[in-house]
């Protein structure tokens, strides 16, 4: 299990999370910092390594087999990246109306890619993850679009594969640094559940990882994912991570009907934005539930989280993951994939 030899991911229902994880103090003083001008980007990614160390050894305690940096430096998925990107103004709060103001960051000039935003954090997470692999994670093009205002473009979808266009240097980057496993947030896209808004993202995937030899991933949650569901099987991707805790397994039949036995899944099987840690028993009955269907086999099943941890205290976020990777255990000793 050394960083020489590499760890053996196991053959079936591998556990992995979807990136952020709660924020450790470290992390939001150097974020601060940041903010206030004090420190160089440079110093910022030194002093959020504490904080990232704290999280890779809770995934690791808890046995994950795919790990994130829990996003320690992002203090909003969507403002981090557009802090590096040139062309936006920075995080400005925009008036919505009377005096509520949203941040949202404001485009004011062509994006350009300025080198490497999310990579440094990825490689220090690689260098302390006992050989196991860390996801690399972006936030994706339309979500950049959808929550940012834009005074160039003035095309929504212009500005959507544009973006696309910078954001696939960073990959780029990743997979130079040797990242196996690149993951793409939606999460705007099901708040416009239509095809045409599919077609635009898959677009924008198309120029973001066409020749990646990388496993791909893409992950949209929450909203009405099941309207979107024959498209996303259109995405040039390996895997996507999906919802289903949360919103009670209502996607299933929608999975048994749509899904494209070429494609894994990353099963959502914990819900973050409850306290409650769900037993052991109650992920492999969950995890049974797409079994039943015998749409996808288990070695094309990840299991993990609805979504990021971030809004969880950090005692039931380990909680949560414990049962999470227990349950997967023995599930591979249920159906016959012991090592
Ligand atoms: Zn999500």
């Amino acid at each position: 299990m050394s960083a020489i030899t590499g760890y053996r991911l196991p053959k079936a229902f591998i556990t992995t999370v979807v990136g952020s994880y709660p924020k450790m103090p470290e992390a939001e003083e150097a974020i601060r910092k940041r903010r206030q001008g004090l420190i160089t980007e440079e110093e910022f990614h030194k002093l959020v390594q504490p904080a990232i160390k704290k999280v890779i050894e809770d995934h690791l305690e808890a046995g994950v087999d795919i790990l994130s940096d829990g996003e320690q430096a992002r203090d909003d998925m969507v403002v981090y990246f557009a802090e590096r990107i040139g062309g936006y103004s920075g995080g400005e709060w925009v008036r919505i109306f009377d005096n509520v103001y949203f941040r949202k960051p404001v485009i004011v000039a062509r994006l350009e890619y300025k080198g490497p935003m999310a990579v440094m954090d990825w490689e220090y997470a690689t260098s302390i993850a006992q050989g196991r692999p860390v996801k690399a994670i972006l936030t994706g093009p339309y979500t950049m679009a959808d929550w940012s205002f834009d005074l160039q473009y003035g095309d929504r979808r212009e500005l959507v594969l544009e973006l696309a266009r910078v954001l696939r240097h960073e990959i780029e980057e990743f997979v130079k640094r040797g990242a196996k496993f690149i993951q793409v947030d939606e999460p705007a896209l099901p708040t416009r559940p239509l095809p045409e808004e599919a077609e635009l993202v898959k677009e924008a995937l198309e120029i973001m990882l066409k020749g990646i030899e990388v496993k791909k991933i893409v992950h949209v949650c929450f909203g009405r994912i099941e309207k979107l569901l024959p498209h996303l099987m259109e995405f040039p991707v390996d895997q996507l991570d999906l919802e289903f805790k949360n919103s009670g397994f209502k996607l299933l039949p929608y999975v048994k009907e749509y899904w494209d036995p070429r494609k894994e899944i990353g099963y959502g099987v914990i819900d973050v934005h409850s306290l409650r840690v769900e037993s052991v028993e109650e992920i492999i009955e969950d995890v049974e539930r797409l079994l039943k269907l015998d749409v996808i086999p288990p070695e094309k099943i990840y299991i993990d989280p609805d979504c990021g941890l971030k809004r969880l205290p950090r005692d039931v976020a380990r909680a949560k993951l414990r049962n999470m990777v227990e349950a997967a255990r023995q599930l591979r000793k249920k159906y016959g994939f012991e090592e």
